[in-house]
């Protein structure tokens, strides 16, 4: 599976109810499930504490400006 941030071939790291993979390159966690509309909005307003759209938004573009500034040094973002 391809990281979606930024493509990089990752191996499975976790099977739960679904199967995460782990970007060697960017330390993405991720899974291949893709959730649409309502069923979307209501996790993510979940995941970030009911907030609304504009700040999940801002949160999102803060954490791909942190990843493109560290990506010429993948040692940074090296979390786990
Ligand atoms: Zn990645």
């Amino acid at each position: 599976m391809n990281c979606k941030i930024c493509a990089t071939n990752s191996p499975v790291f976790f099977v739960d109810k679904g199967t995460f993979y782990r970007c060697p390159f960017c330390s993405l966690i991720f899974t291949d499930e893709t959730l649409s509309g309502a069923k979307a909005d209501q996790h993510y307003q979940q995941q970030w504490d009911n907030q609304q759209e504009a700040f999940r938004v801002q949160r999102v573009d803060d954490l791909l400006t942190l990843i493109s500034h560290h990506r010429s040094t993948p040692d940074t973002c090296q979390f786990l």
